[in-house]
């Protein structure tokens, strides 16, 4: 039986892991996807305290590298359902096995938000990218354009702006949700236009991306730009509905938990972007992790 197991190996659960084993228990961290969570797709880190600037990938591995190196176990499987065994401990069911923990720390993060117009999951993958860092090599001299107004969105147009020929900023507002400072240095991009405030209607082509259709939210005008990709980055939605049975979400499916990161149920912890927060950062991310599984082992 594992003293503590996390499930999701973002900056939040490999944290936890980091300080679980570093304080003597036994952690497992389940991953479904990528190692490093969200972040792993960010071209550049700015704002981590100490690390003047690193790509997501690094940091990442730099995380899980750690993290095993001090002792974590990893399994790549896909959580299903946590049971409550009913004598203080939990069964944490995978698509591959069942395995029993004292303690348990969600971390699940967050998922791509999708646009929800009817062409996107048609030209997924021919065109259509939620993935500026790892799909962006793909458009070398294209023409693409890139949907959302936060810092994801303004990252990702700045290093499509180093490969393409040319790139459209596409958001819904006049005013981006993202830093201030990654905006100014995009306006100084010769090859990037904004186009404020538009919506994308319409996403068309053959066998793969050739246009899509834009509509300016105050006057209705609709515009078509001719592109060889459309990378939509307009947030994350959590993913927490297999825990919904053992612990309350709010109105929008995150975990609710305080800076305690204890949710509605006894020894389940949560911690990171899925869990309610004002502020969903890296930094944010890994304080849950160490104050979740400080307050886990605590409890062991
Ligand atoms: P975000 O900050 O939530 O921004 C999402 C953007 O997409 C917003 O501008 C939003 O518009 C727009 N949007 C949402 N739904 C839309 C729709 N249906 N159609 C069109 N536009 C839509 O998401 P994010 O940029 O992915 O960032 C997530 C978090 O990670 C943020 O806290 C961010 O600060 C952080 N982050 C940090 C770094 C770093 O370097 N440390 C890098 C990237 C992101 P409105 O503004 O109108 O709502």
């Amino acid at each position: 039986m594992y003293d503590i197991i996390i499930i999701g190996a973002g900056c939040a659960g490999l944290t936890a892991a980091i300080y679980a084993v570093r304080a003597g228990k036994t952690a497992l961290v389940l991953e479904c996807e990528s190692i490093g969570g969200q972040i792993s797709y960010s071209p550049k880190v700015e704002n981590y305290p100490s690390i003047k600037e690193i790509s997501g990938m690094e940091f990442s591995d730099n995380l899980f590298t750690q993290a095993i190196g001090l002792g974590a176990d990893f399994e790549l499987e896909h959580v299903e359902k946590i049971i409550d065994r009913g004598d203080d401990t939990f069964d944490v069911v995978t698509d591959t096995t069942t395995r029993q923990c004292k303690r348990v720390i969600i971390a699940s993060g967050t998922k791509h938000r999708h646009l929800g117009i009817d062409t996107e999951e048609e030209y997924a993958g021919r065109g259509v990218s939620y993935c500026t860092i790892c799909d962006g090599a793909f458009y070398r001299d294209r023409i693409c354009a890139i949907v959302g107004g936060g810092s994801s969105a303004l990252q990702g147009a700045e290093l499509l702006s180093g490969i393409c020929e040319k790139v459209y900023l596409i958001h819904r507002r006049t005013d981006f949700r993202g830093e201030a400072a990654l905006a100014k240095r995009l306006e100084t991009k010769a090859n990037v236009e904004f186009m404020l405030p538009y919506t994308v209607s319409e996403i068309g082509g053959e066998k793969t991306v050739s246009y899509c259709i834009l509509e300016n939210r105050e006057t209705g005008e609709k515009k078509r730009l001719e592109v060889d990709g459309v990378f939509i980055s307009v947030g994350q939605v959590p993913q927490n509905e297999i825990f919904a049975d053992l612990v309350e979400l709010d109105e929008y499916g995150y975990i609710k938990a305080g800076e305690d990161c204890r949710t509605s149920h006894p020894g389940i912890f949560a911690a990171g972007d899925c869990r309610t927060k004002a502020v969903r950062q890296l930094t944010t991310a890994a304080a849950d992790g160490s104050v979740a599984a400080t307050a886990a082992v605590a409890e062991i």
